[in-house]
């Protein structure tokens, strides 16, 4: 959609849906830039795999789910490209690929400033723009072991949520004046006061009077979701279980068939997770960063149970080191430490207090505010 409102500056954010968090950081800084700045500025956001590349790559958010299944060569193809030569060697090749409809994207998509939240986006929109360009910005999405494909040295600004993310920005060739380290951008209904945990429960039709476990895998219901689940209701018979299958419909399908021995509510991709995270005593998840800062907010303790090698191995050590959850890649474990945390609420508290210090529910609206920035800092140039 070409820009429409000549006195409003427009922000294109890149993104695409590649699991959940890219959507949802992108949702959430629109939705701060609004709550910040009212409607002086225009927002439009553009899957870019999905409506600017060819085939191959275009069907990149569709085969997602299915790359991530197998873990190991996952984990692999993230070490082998990760590092600042292998990056530009990789994003060099695709260029004569991409390079005709991404020329497309820029004439298309008229912006006065571009931000990416994908690290597949950077170097080919960059290259895209040319020199006479709009203000370029990378709001990294993920929080702690960042890949190399993330940092282009040409970026005006590059928000990182982590000094570990920080350091690598450095060894990749960016500069410290370029970088700015605030959180992961979280939805605003996340950072509103608690609310009534039984009026949500009775809202959702979930037993009041139970412990309520989430088991999620982020947006594509990643992992060994099912066995954990029947490891949860087999442990934890005083609990009542929610699992949230995301876009993964077959395996939604198949846990709507099952007979559960506790209460047990299955859905697909929900558009309430602030609610249910509020309503929530336990949340057990793939160790992916929007749903790991989503729950810090919420103070919501984690059980870790599985992550894709590479890019989350830095939130699990992160998680655990500052006694904000327990990784257990096991669904068997998963069953037992529950039950322990069930018996002992001191524990699931002494967590929960540790997500409330680690969360960063400013982190949107502080984003919000340097991407102006950026506007108004090239317009004085
Ligand atoms: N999410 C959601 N509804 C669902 C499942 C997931 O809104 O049914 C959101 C979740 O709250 C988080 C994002 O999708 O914001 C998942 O991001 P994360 O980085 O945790 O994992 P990814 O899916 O990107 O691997």
């Amino acid at each position: 959609m070409p820009k429409t409102d000549p006195k409003r500056p427009h922000i294109l954010f890149l993104f695409s849906d590649t699991g959940g968090g890219h959507r949802s950081a992108a949702e959430a800084i629109i939705e701060a830039i609004e709550l910040e700045f009212g409607e002086q500025y225009s927002t439009e956001m553009v899957d870019f795999f999905l409506n600017y590349t060819p085939t191959p790559f275009k069907h990149l958010p569709m085969l997602y789910p299915k790359l991530v299944r197998v873990p190991q060569a996952w984990g692999l193809g993230y070490s082998i490209s990760n590092g600042h030569a292998r990056a530009r060697i990789l994003t060099a090749s695709a260029w004569p690929y991409v390079r005709r409809s991404l020329h497309r994207m820029v004439a298309n998509h008229p912006a006065d400033l571009m931000v990416s939240v994908h690290p597949l986006a950077n170097a080919p929109a960059l290259r895209a723009l040319g020199r006479n360009r709009p203000p370029f910005a990378t709001v990294v999405t993920d929080m702690v072991t960042t890949h190399a494909l993330w940092y282009h040295h040409l970026a005006d600004l590059c928000i990182v949520a982590s000094q570990e993310a920080y350091r690598r920005a450095l060894a990749a060739g960016m500069r410290a004046e370029q970088m700015r380290i605030v959180g992961l951008p979280v939805a605003d209904r996340f950072c509103q006061p608690p609310g009534d945990r039984q009026t949500l429960r009775a809202r959702f039709g979930w037993p009041a009077e139970r412990p309520l476990v989430i088991l999620m895998g982020g947006g594509e219901g990643m992992g060994p979701l099912e066995k954990t689940a029947r490891s949860i209701a087999q442990h934890c018979p005083s609990a009542a279980l929610v699992v949230i299958a995301g876009r993964n419909q077959t395996l939604k399908a198949r846990l709507e068939a099952m007979q559960w021995p506790i209460p047990t509510f299955v859905y697909g991709f929900v558009r309430e997770m602030p609610d249910f995270m509020r309503a929530a005593d336990v949340l057990v998840t793939k160790a992916g960063p929007g749903t790991i800062s989503e729950a810090f907010i919420a103070g919501l303790p984690m059980l870790l149970y599985s992550r894709l090698p590479g890019q989350e191995d830095g939130n699990v050590t992160y998680v655990v080191n500052e006694g904000a959850g327990i990784w257990a890649p096991n669904p068997e474990k998963i069953g037992t430490i529950l039950q322990d945390w069930l018996a002992h609420p001191e524990k699931r508290l002494q967590a929960s207090a540790a997500c409330q210090r680690l969360a960063r529910p400013q982190a949107a609206r502080q984003i919000a505010h340097l991407l102006i920035e950026t506007i108004h800092n090239r317009e004085k140039v």
